[in-house]
């Protein structure tokens, strides 16, 4: 039977190049799944699956892959580590419990660990520190332990000690149970466990009595038995670093080196040993899809009703991959599932264990598990999939609105149908992307998060799916919004199939302001319920709705708009749905002319990582650019600059960087908001 209590569902989360690929296929191979160690500077590691991903060295798409680990199964789900893609960060931050963040011993904390390590308190999800890279030289054990208290605010509790440091680093010092750890030879498959070395002993006895001090302080039991001298287990000690860790009162932090298999298994220990069972985390509240406002809690229980919620779909030849968490209730092959995101009933035809390299097929599973399935033809990530008895709906998530969009068409005219399905199939993967003709001239647009994400699109379509494609220049996706009040008219009277159509109708815009930054855009009416049929008012709100789909300056989407009807003339003879739903469209653009209509501009977080030398000349380009400076810090011998950046200022900034920095410096971007554009650019833009 499956017993949620050995299970632990983790994600590991670290600043590009601290480490976390290599980590990651440590684990692989210490769990025993692997058999061949790979090296991530040759491309071949086990995660990155993904042919675009060994190329750039950087994990982008989510997976997840069972480790076993002890008596525990370690489900490990990829987090990405690029903050390009934090709404994929979010997602998998969603349906994990517990988190190992790693850091580079020489860095300490760096800008993408701060944000993640923010959407981790924003999910609750109790986290341990990896300090990877011990052997490096110029690491700095107390240094990274500090940064992890300074710059994240979180409350380290040193469990380890590296002995030797740079090259000399041999092992590490348990300092729960005292004892020295080496690995007894280079692969590190074995460990060699010993007494702590002579000259260590002082040093690690000060130490384990701070852990104890600091950890005392969590647990009042625990503070007696200190105090009073008492001898305490290992198990004793371990028993209060969990519950510390589980309140989010401490952070345990291991240190070691993946490249040189020194201190990943103890972190697979201390993942078992401290982070969070199914068991251990809130139960999650699920909406009753057949009765509004109504809420279920869903405990992990598999003897519950069968809910689980779809956070990841990979397509496979010649069907789709669908990776689930299944909060309650057991999954069994075979059954029939309700999606209630579509209301269509879905087939989960088997159940899949995805291991590293190799699959195993169950008979069942439940609660508190993560598993991918085979058979949903239409679940997307986000949809809930349960009990057809039992419909909830558990909460989707929320992608950022994209930014930037490039046409792509495929250059034979042959590979059109494969064009399209290449297409449906990258959109099924990635709830960023969006995929959208341009009604003028016929082209595809593809739109994403940033240059970034399309270009990596593009090379999927090119390399993945074989389509040769014909690229042209990314333009920003701007969107249109009023800032006053208007209230306006549209008429309509045609003669259509025969017979003449009628309808005016009046209706008034005004500016609506987003709620938690999200799209809030409301339709409303004072027409009297029964002067016209519900036929009718529906086919006045499609109108409205589909008029706000592109504006009246450029023809981008409107947004943060409030239009209420105001009334309407109608004929009983000559009145349709066709000449609602027209009239209605024309009084929205007449409204909305009227009401002061702006352009807005998507604004990126921009965050630069350079050497002192280039700072200058760095920061005098980004004025430039228009940026607005939010701070600038030093980390180490670096220097850091955060600034929000109009999108349309930041085309080609990577190589501009290169060539500013000779390659010394990073950027990463991600949408931030969209923001009201300058009269005088707004009118460059759309005259
Ligand atoms: P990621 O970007 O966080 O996935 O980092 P990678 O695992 O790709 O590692 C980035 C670089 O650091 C690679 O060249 C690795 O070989 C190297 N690296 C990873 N772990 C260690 C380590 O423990 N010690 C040293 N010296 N290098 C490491």
């Amino acid at each position: 039977m499956f017993d949620p209590s050995m299970v632990r569902n983790i994600g590991i989360a670290a600043h590009i190049d601290a480490g976390k690929t290599t980590t990651t296929e440590r684990i692989l191979f210490f769990t025993g799944r692997t058999h061949r160690m790979g090296e991530v500077d040759r491309g071949t590691t086990v995660t990155d699956f993904d042919e675009q991903e060994q190329e750039r060295g950087i994990t982008i798409y989510s997976a997840a892959v069972s480790c076993p680990w002890r008596e525990f199964t370690i489900n490990l789900i990829d987090t990405p580590g690029h903050v390009d893609f934090t709404a994929e960060v979010e997602r998998s931050l969603r349906v994990l419990d517990g988190m190992v963040a790693v850091f580079d011993a020489k860095e300490g904390v760096e800008a993408q660990s701060e944000t993640v390590w923010a959407q981790a308190d924003k999910y609750g999800v109790p986290r341990i520190c990896f300090i990877n890279k011990m052997d490096k030289i110029g690491a700095d054990f107390e240094w990274s332990v500090a940064s992890i208290r300074k710059r994240l605010r979180a409350h380290p509790l040193v469990l380890q000690l590296p002995i030797g440091a740079a090259e000399t680093l041999t092992g590490i010092i348990d300092l729960v149970e005292m004892k020295a750890v080496f690995s007894k030879d280079a692969t590190g498959g074995a460990l060699h466990i010993t007494d702590i070395p002579e000259e260590l002993v002082e040093t690690a006895r000060r130490h384990r009595n701070e852990m104890l001090e600091v950890l005392s302080e969590t647990s009042e039991e625990l503070m007696e038995r200190f105090l009073g001298d008492e001898v305490l287990s290992p198990e004793d000690i371990r028993r209060a670093i969990r519950g510390a860790t589980l309140r989010h009162e401490l952070v345990p932090v291991l240190c070691g080196s993946a490249l040189q298999n020194i201190g990943v298994q103890r972190m697979l220990d201390a993942v078992c040993d401290y982070l969070p069972s199914p068991l251990d985390v809130p139960p999650v509240t699920a909406q009753d899809a057949n009765k509004p406002g109504v809420e279920h809690t869903l405990t992990c229980d598999s003897a519950g009703p069968l809910a689980a919620f779809v956070f990841k779909v990979v397509a496979e030849k010649p069907v789709d991959l669908c990776y689930l968490r299944i909060y309650s209730g057991t999954l069994k092959p075979n059954s029939r599932l309700l999606n209630t995101t579509t209301g269509e009933k879905e087939n989960i035809t088997r159940i899949v264990r995805m291991f590293a390299k190799r699959r195993e097929q169950l008979d069942r599973t439940g609660a508190g598990d993560i598993v991918a399935v085979v058979g949903p033809k239409n679940s997307l990530t986000g949809h809930t999939l349960c009990d057809q008895r039992h419909p909830v709906k558990l909460e989707t998530i929320e992608f950022p609105e994209t930014v930037i969009s490039v046409s792509v068409q495929p250059k034979s005219s042959k590979d059109r149908e494969k064009f399209v399905e290449a297409l449906s199939s990258l959109q099924r993967q990635d709830p960023t992307l969006a995929v959208s003709m341009n009604a003028e001239t016929g082209q595809t647009l593809i739109s994403g998060m940033g240059e970034l994400h399309l270009e990596i699109m593009v090379q999927r379509l090119r390399t993945e799916m074989n389509v040769d494609v014909a690229v042209g220049k990314p333009r920003v996706s701007y969107r249109e919004a009023v800032s006053g009040r208007a209230a306006g008219e549209g008429r309509f009277l045609k003669r259509v199939g025969g017979r003449e159509h009628f309808a005016v109708v009046r209706l008034e815009i005004e500016p609506k302001a987003r709620v938690d930054g999200q799209p809030n855009s409301e339709v409303s009416s004072v027409i009297s319920q029964t002067a016209i049929t519900p036929e009718l008012r529906d086919a006045l709100d499609t109108g409205v709705v589909e008029a706000a789909q592109s504006g009246v300056l450029g023809g981008y989407p409107v947004i943060d708009w409030k239009a209420t009807l105001l009334s309407v003339e109608f004929d009983e003879e000559k009145s349709s749905a066709l000449a609602f739903e027209n009239a209605a469209r024309a009084a929205f653009y007449d409204a909305m002319r009227r009401a002061d209509p702006i352009l807005l501009e998507p604004i990126m977080n921009v965050s630069v990582v350079t050497a002192e030398e280039y700072f200058g000349s760095i920061l005098s380009d980004l004025n430039a650019r228009n940026a607005v400076v939010r701070e600038t810090q030093f980390r180490g011998q670096d220097r850091v600059i955060l600034a929000d950046v109009p999108l349309a200022q930041m085309f080609g900034y990577i190589t501009k960087l290169r060539s500013l920095s000779q390659g010394r410096a990073t950027s990463m971007m991600t949408p931030a908001h969209y923001a009201p554009m300058a009269k005088a650019e707004m009118q460059a833009l759309v005259g």
